[in-house]
């Protein structure tokens, strides 16, 4: 007998949960898209929204997924020929890498695997290598969410410094923004792209791309950029219908108006913190059904876990039978094991990813994670006994611990970088 007649839980790396606040500030009939509060909510959301990836610099808005976004940052510095280098370390980094191939970019991977971030110093001696500074930017991804492995952003920087070269540093944050600790400016990115469906709770719909003017200078060095692609008109539009390079994505602008409500609200330091205790929670568990069976954390190393996704490795087919059992006896949706083996390759089903990004509290990680305890022992899938209780210690533990306010900052970066 399934229990399935209460609210459904889509605990996968986006698309995330939506707020009842962004989903209300949707529910309206259609606006004027020519004069009034539409047109002049822009100047503010655009600034809220440069404040959650923390730069000064500027962005444009896309009606597109993270693909979209990943192509319009590219269509606007990189030219057909020139070359680029993904330090990837899960399928997305290949993915980016992939969106560059069919601009006609000289794609150069290196592949760090699947379970370790980037290695800084190989990734510095690519650069010293390249002594005519023929790579025109570096693509990294700052959370891979397949792998969920985080990078050190700030350390990417730095060699790219050490090694004297003028590459652009282009970051994929789409499962970080608004999850764990992002500070663009402060770490020398020069461009950023995001989405809305995930830490930032808005239905699937919306690309970001941040740049600052070193990138704005490298654009303007463009032969020429795909109209629809380019971003100046959209981060300096002198009409509204120049944001979004035609009709506005409406209902999206309130939602995420409303989203940006909720995380300034909040305090993004305290989204921020709220996102790690609760990954801290999953990876007890997680740890501890792992003492007794086959269940693992996919990232050994805590320093470079994303604190919005945990990618699990548990051997076919526990993990497609997991999954199974979680939609249909507790309607938890877990993610898929993404790029971790092919599909169809008989392996694929031992391995599954806990979202926890976005609009999450404690009783919905909670619940998400003695769902999987159920599922566990339903399934005859052996694991340590006690996962609960360690994640229910966390949380106790945080609750009483955790600052409010600003915390500080060497102190956070020690803590967050790898
Ligand atoms: C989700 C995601 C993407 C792709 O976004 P889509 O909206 O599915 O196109 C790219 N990179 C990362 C890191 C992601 O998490």
């Amino acid at each position: 007998m399934s229990q399935t007649r209460g609210r459904p839980y889509l605990a996968i790396p986006g698309p995330s949960v939506m707020p009842e606040a962004v989903l209300s500030a949707m529910h309206r009939s259609a606006p004027n898209i020519y004069e009034g509060e539409l047109v002049e909510m822009m100047p503010d959301l655009t600034a809220d929204l440069c404040r959650v990836a923390r730069t000064d610099g500027h962005v444009a808005i896309y009606i597109s997924n993270g693909h979209g976004a990943w192509e319009a940052a590219l269509a606007n510095v990189v030219a057909p020929g020139e070359r680029v280098l993904v330090p990837a370390t899960g399928r997305f980094g290949h993915g980016w890498g992939e969106i560059a191939s069919g601009l006609g970019a000289e794609v150069e991977v290196m592949d760090f695997g699947k379970r370790a971030p980037v290695d800084m110093d190989w990734f510095e001696s690519a650069l010293r290598a390249d002594k005519s500074h023929e790579i025109k930017a570096v693509l990294a991804t700052h959370v891979d969410t397949s792998t969920s492995i985080r990078n050190d952003i700030l350390a990417m920087r730095r060699a790219i410094d050490a090694a004297g070269h003028p590459a652009l540093l282009m970051v994929d944050c789409i499962a970080s923004l608004a999850c764990d600790r992002f500070e663009m400016d402060a770490w020398g990115v020069d461009v950023v792209v995001a989405a809305s469906q995930k830490g930032l709770m808005v239905p699937p719909g919306l690309g970001f791309v941040f740049f600052n003017d070193k990138a704005a200078a490298v654009r303007r060095g463009m032969e020429r950029v795909s109209r629809y692609w380019d971003w100046t008109l959209r981060a300096e539009p002198e009409m509204f219908y120049q944001y979004f390079g035609g009709t506005a994505p409406t209902h999206h602008i309130y939602g995420l108006r409303a989203s940006l409500d909720m995380i300034h609200g909040e305090g993004l330091e305290a989204v921020w913190n709220r996102h790690d205790t609760l990954a801290q929670a999953t990876w007890a568990a997680c740890e501890i059904w792992g003492q007794g069976g086959p269940l693992a954390l996919n990232v050994a190393n805590e320093a470079c876990r994303s604190r919005a996704v945990t990618s699990l490795r548990i051997g076919a087919p526990y993990g497609t039978e997991l999954r199974s059992w979680l939609q249909r006896e507790a309607e938890v949706t877990l993610g898929i094991g993404l790029g971790m083996a092919e599909p169809g390759d008989p392996a694929w089903h031992g391995f599954f990813r806990m979202g926890h990004m976005g609009h999450v509290n404690a009783h919905m990680v909670l619940g998400m994670l003695a769902s999987v305890n159920a599922g566990l022992m339903a399934l005859g899938v052996p694991h340590g006994a006690g996962a609960l209780d360690a994640a229910a210690k966390v949380l106790a533990k945080k609750e009483n611990s955790t600052p409010v306010g600003q915390p500080d900052d060497e102190a956070v970066k020690a803590k967050t970088c790898c």
